[in-house]
């Protein structure tokens, strides 16, 4: 589904040159739920950033579904970004202002959508257990719950592959469990799910788990 080909990351400016991501072949079959694990510093950020076509490789190949993305039009790879990949970010917060549905609504008020946007907001909170939260704000959730919701907002445009990278890092272990189990189930129902973690928790489930080490894959 995603191929990755000898990719390299190197931010440059005047001063200093990082390489972020060294080298990089790896394989994403659908329905995998691939652990991606590391210190700081160590390149999972960029790493992910590159598999969701959020940046641009150095050099090397990134592939979707056989379509080399970097050689899309700006319109063709918004549209993938959109679309096929939904992304959850460390801290991924609501709208205190928007209820549950609007919250989940967001992500679909920019592009029109082919989906009954409420039937979809129905289905995704009963994905995540909040059937009963649809109209509640933020602040009437506990921590684990507004995550929960955050992952069902990126869900809303039914992604092919979610992309997560640490979800919950900012939670305890409690809450972050909760979120461990959604993700699991979300995969177990057939989503292909890349998630950056040091929550162990999953490792049992991971179908690959690949380890970082200064921007290069190590082995486990
Ligand atoms: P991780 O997610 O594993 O903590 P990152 O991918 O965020 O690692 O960072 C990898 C390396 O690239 C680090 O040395 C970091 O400082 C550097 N880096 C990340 N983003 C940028 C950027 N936008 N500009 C310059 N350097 C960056
Ligand atoms: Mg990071």
């Amino acid at each position: 589904m995603i191929r990755l080909e000898n990719v390299n990351k190197i931010y440059q400016d005047e001063r200093m040159s990082v390489k972020a991501v060294e080298g990089i072949t790896l394989e994403v079959i659908v329905k995998d739920f691939m652990l991606l694990t590391g210190r700081s510093g160590s390149g999972k950020t960029t790493l992910l950033s590159l598999i969701g076509g959020l940046t641009r490789p150095t050099s090397g190949i990134i592939f979707f579904k056989d379509t080399d993305i970097w050689k899309l039009n700006d319109k063709r790879l918004s549209h993938l970004r959109n679309k096929k990949i939904g992304f959850i970010f460390q801290f991924a917060s609501l709208i205190p202002t928007l209820n549950v549905r609007d919250n989940l609504k967001l992500p679909t008020i920019f592009h029109k959508v082919d989906f009954d946007t409420d039937k979809r907001c129905e289905e995704l909170l009963e994905t995540v257990g909040l059937s009963h939260k649809i109209n509640v704000y933020p602040s009437q959730l506990s921590g684990g719950e507004q995550r929960r919701v955050a992952l069902a907002r990126s869900l809303m445009n039914n992604p092919d592959v979610l992309l997560a990278d640490e979800p919950t890092g900012d939670l305890d272990e409690e809450t972050e469990n909760e979120v461990m189990d959604v993700l699991h189930l979300l995969n177990e129902s057939g989503m292909t799910v890349i998630l950056v973690t040091h929550n162990t928790k999953l490792e049992k489930y991971a179908t690959k788990h690949l380890k970082m080490s200064h921007g290069k894959l190590a082995s486990i």
